[in-house]
């Protein structure tokens, strides 16, 4: 039997894999701490939840929807943007697929060809360059000053450019740093993509997740040029709690919807109908649950950040403003205790103090450990405690 040499060249996916580990050791009745995690632990809540049992119970989500989502859903996501941002979006502006992974999954099969560069900043989400080379195009890695949490600027992406260079991937706030870009900066970036012609994938389904005074930025608030060179990929997962119904969406240029559209239909068909009448709700009749939960990790950030800052050996350039996640730089730490390298502290992590976290060089940067704060504040806490004590012991 034989596996294709694409498969071959995929690396899985690193947060997985962490949230597996952790799994496998509790398994074994090990009182392991998991900060892996990339999603909310609330419930989804309960108006949706309602929505979609009236669903199941009249059989409205039964059968294919059109392949690029129910017109009622894309109409949902359209008007979000004019009420959040005073834009109209055109309904086949919209494509509503399976989950904002899978969306770019698709994304960069219609917008690569073998050879074809895609820039993308470091540190990065686990998926984009192995979507990058699933299109058998070729990633190509930008990272800007840890005194700025790494946000690159236009000089960067001008090293970076080259005749291949097809299209940029930016995720603000990002997965893993939170950082949020500014919208002078997203702008700046968008001007240099038009004069480029290189598409933006801009990655902003952590964008209802912004803390401490952080303004909503968005492409969404660029300038017409600008917009339409980008494409907006976001989703219900995090916003509303719903990993698992599995609902995303791109959003922009006419042409690239209708490409991805055209692909879905061959690949995925359509989101399961169920999942599509639940995210109408959701956007339609947003109760406050939703920034209830907002400011419940907001609450949990500012605990989270102070909590790791004052590990020893431990250090973040800036406190982030978005997502749920915390990526310091733990080489200090990693010295004191005596390992060559963070992935042995991590090890170490893992094994002595039964403390998971996702080690940084998944997301490129191979100084750092990532830290979700998506769990009670007491297991956070826990597990902080933990790392200190381990550090105690050893340095
Ligand atoms: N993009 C980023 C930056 C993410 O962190 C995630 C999930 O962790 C996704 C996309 C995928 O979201 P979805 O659940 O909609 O597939």
């Amino acid at each position: 039997m034989k596996l294709s040499k694409r498969i071959q060249n995929v690396a899985p996916s690193a947060t997985l894999a962490a949230s597996q580990k952790a799994n496998d050791l509790k398994a074994q009745g090990i009182d392991v701490i998991s900060l892996t995690v990339g999603e909310s632990d609330f419930d989804t809540p309960e108006y949706i939840a309602q929505a979609a049992i009236k669903t199941v119970k009249e059989h409205t989500g039964d059968r294919y929807t059109p392949v690029n989502g129910i017109p009622e859903l894309r109409q949902a996501i359209a008007d979000s943007y004019k009420r959040d941002a005073d834009v109209r979006y055109d309904l086949d502006q919209v494509f509503v697929g399976t989950g904002a992974k899978n969306v770019l999954f698709t994304l960069f099969q219609v917008l690569v060809d073998p050879g074809d560069e895609v820039i993308i900043p470091v540190p990065y989400w686990v998926s984009f360059s192995e979507h990058v080379k699933m299109a058998e195009g070729k990633p190509v890695f930008v990272q800007g000053p840890y005194e700025d949490s790494y946000k690159i600027t236009v000089e960067d992406l001008e090293k970076a450019y080259t005749d291949q260079t097809v299209a940029l991937l930016l995720n603000s706030p990002s997965n893993p740093s939170g950082v949020v870009y500014s919208q002078e900066e997203i702008q700046a970036i968008g001007e240099w993509a038009v004069e480029k012609d290189v598409v933006i994938v801009a990655d902003e389904i952590y964008s209802r997740l912004i803390y401490n005074g952080q303004e909503p930025v968005s492409f969404v608030r660029t300038t017409d040029d600008v917009r339409n060179q980008t494409i907006i990929v976001n989703g219900a997962s995090k916003t509303y709690a719903m990993t698992g119904w599995r609902i995303g969406y791109a959003l922009g240029n006419k042409e690239i919807i209708a490409a991805v559209s055209k692909y879905a239909s061959q690949a995925n068909g359509n989101p399961t109908g169920i999942s599509q009448h639940a995210v109408i709700a959701a956007y339609n009749e947003e109760t406050d649950e939703v920034e209830k939960m907002r400011q419940s990790f907001e609450q949990r950030l500012n605990k989270a950040y102070d909590l790791i800052v004052s590990i020893p050996g431990f250090k973040l350039a800036n406190k982030p403003s978005g997502a749920f996640y915390l990526f310091p730089d733990v080489t200090e730490a990693a010295k004191m205790t005596g390992y060559d390298s963070v992935e042995d502290f991590n090890l170490a992590l893992i094994e002595e103090a039964h403390v998971v976290t996702v080690v940084g060089s998944s997301f490129g940067i191979s100084d750092c450990l990532r830290f979700s704060y998506a769990v009670d504040e007491a297991t956070f806490a826990e597990g902080v405690q933990r790392i200190k004590e381990f550090i105690e012991e050893k340095r």
